[in-house]
């Protein structure tokens, strides 16, 4: 590795909650603050005091931490024109953020400040100049975001310069120069870049992208290859359009590719719990594509790749994800072949070897639940049953003989009741039980660990933690059925099964039998020993 430096500088906090269906409350951003201290950022934007209450908030709670690397920055602009600095309320609002790093935004398109501020040309100078001078005698760091700074670049690229020019005069430490609009692309950024490098005689160059040319990474990389030394971005790639210039795939691409330092491998391992850390706070769907730390990045599904990979990893897989805390994953689906099964079952320490025709048996049998809509890429303990049963590996405990579940509302303005009976057989016994819970769901999950916990006295740990139903298409194509997931724990660990039916209520009695059974078959308890 070199020892050239790349500074990352996060941007989550501000210019990623400008993305659509983005909040966070303060106490969620403290805590996105903490995990970003702990992967190793060197700089995290918390806001825009002065803008709202919120981001006031954060800076008073923020100096409370005891931050290991990164240093905090309060965002803002230029003062505003006809007032001092001391004057401009914004100015003052940075300086009480008491933060040891301020980033100020300015104009740097000539077209921007006579249309958009309506100011002169010279004026924006004054603005940009006064302002890092200002900040400069009262703050650790100032960095200037040149906004816009490319288009303004290919539409009058002597002013655009001017602009930096002043900046550096002023003592600002690093100019950012922003793509805005986030249209250019990677050869632009470079040809720009290098121009000012050689106009400039190489000064402190940072970038902050957008992706909505879906190519903000790259031209992120392409500014750091010219020489940027600070890279802004967002985790996961929020932000406003399509989003920021995305620091989960770019800080992995610095170490990784072009081989600069940035954060040291000991924090490159987190990448993938902080980057999931940040995106649970945000309630969006699971990051699944996502290069790096997408659940699928290292998720091989074809037979052929399978075997491949058994063999050696890097057939393919581009990097190790351990290196950055992901997990390479094996799918099994109806394009499985023999290679799969063998992974999954070596994970599940069953050792199979990849002759054995029993496999075979196991794919069948995939095959004919994934036609009536079964998927076990979510249920890992179903698939584990299914496996075990196939290779004669389990013996069921127990049957459930019958069941009644009934949903009843006396009232209108009463919350339904939800009563379960239920009668299974353990070793020749029979028993009886009824229960009642707030849905039926949690209802048969009672009644089922009712009536079993004579026998099995271990169910008594075992606790519903969640479920979820999908309408799936069958292969019937006129008919949905109802495919159901079940999160079970027992304090130690956690498991997941899967039931499927055209009913919901039946689809549940299966996801929840299995999961039962898949606490008996893990415990090793046979009520015949
Ligand atoms: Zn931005």
């Amino acid at each position: 590795m070199s020892n050239r430096l790349v500074e990352i500088y996060d941007v989550t906090l501000r210019d990623g909650t400008q993305g659509e269906n983005i909040n966070f409350s303060i106490h969620d951003k403290i805590r996105i603050t903490e995990k970003l201290d702990d992967l190793g950022v060197h700089y995290i934007e918390g806001g825009w005091p002065g803008s709202n209450e919120r981001d006031e908030g954060y800076f008073e709670e923020v100096k409370k931490l005891n931050l290991k690397k990164a240093k905090i920055a309060a965002f803002g602009s230029t003062r505003r024109s006809k007032v001092t600095c001391d004057e401009d309320a914004n100015t003052q609002a940075l300086l009480k953020a008491e933060t040891p790093v301020v980033t100020i935004v300015g104009k740097s398109w000539d077209f921007h400040v006579t249309d958009a501020l309506k100011i002169s040309l010279d004026e924006n100078f004054n603005l940009v100049y006064d302002s890092i001078e200002y900040l400069k005698k009262r703050v650790d760091k100032v960095f200037f975001d040149a906004e816009h700074f490319f288009d303004g670049y290919k539409n009058n690229s002597e002013y655009s310069l001017a602009v930096l020019k002043r900046a550096f005069e002023a003592g600002v430490d690093t100019v950012i120069l922003c793509d805005t609009n986030g249209g250019s692309m990677p050869w632009e950024i470079e040809d720009i870049i290098s121009d000012v490098n050689k106009k400039l005689d190489n000064p402190n160059l940072g970038i902050h992208t957008h992706n909505d040319g879906e190519v903000g990474v790259a031209n992120s990389l392409y500014a750091i290859r010219c020489g940027a030394c600070q890279v802004q971005g967002t985790m996961n790639g929020y932000g406003e359009r399509c989003g920021n210039a995305n620091l989960s795939s770019i800080i992995p691409n610095i170490k990784l590719k072009l081989g600069y330092d940035c954060i040291s491998d000991e924090e490159l391992k987190k990448l993938y719990s902080v980057s999931h850390f940040i995106h649970e706070l945000t309630n969006l769907s699971p990051l699944k594509g996502n290069a790096y730390i997408g659940e699928s990045a290292f998720a091989h599904k074809g037979g052929i790749h399978v075997s491949a990979v058994m063999k050696n990893p890097d057939t393919y897989e581009h990097i190790k994800p351990e290196t950055i805390g992901n997990r390479r994953r094996v799918l099994i689906s109806d394009l499985s072949g023999r290679s799969n099964i063998v992974y999954k079952a070596q994970e599940l320490g069953i050792d199979l070897d990849t002759k054995d025709k029993r496999i075979l048996d196991i794919l069948k049998e995939l095959k004919v639940l994934e036609n009536q809509g079964y998927e076990f890429e979510g249920a890992d303990a179903s698939f584990e049953l299914l496996v075990r049963k196939t290779l004669g590996l389990y013996e069921k405990q127990f049957h459930i003989i019958s069941t009644r579940t009934i949903v009843e509302k006396r009232k209108d303005d009463e919350e339904p009741i939800s009563e379960v009976t239920v009668e299974v057989q353990v070793d020749g016994q029979t028993e009886y039980t009824v229960a009642t819970g707030n849905g039926p769901v949690s209802a048969i999950d009672n009644a089922l660990r009712k009536a079993l916990e004579k026998f099995f006295p271990v169910l008594d740990t075992v606790k519903l933690l969640d479920f979820r139903v999908r309408v799936v298409s069958s292969s019937k194509g006129t008919d949905s059925v109802v495919r159901v997931l079940v999160d079970s724990s027992d304090g130690v660990d956690d498991w997941s099964t899967v039931g499927v039916s055209e009913n919901i209520v039946e689809a549940s009695w299966k996801a929840l039998a299995d999961s039962i059974d898949y606490k008996l078959l893990k415990d090793n308890i046979k009520l015949k020993d």
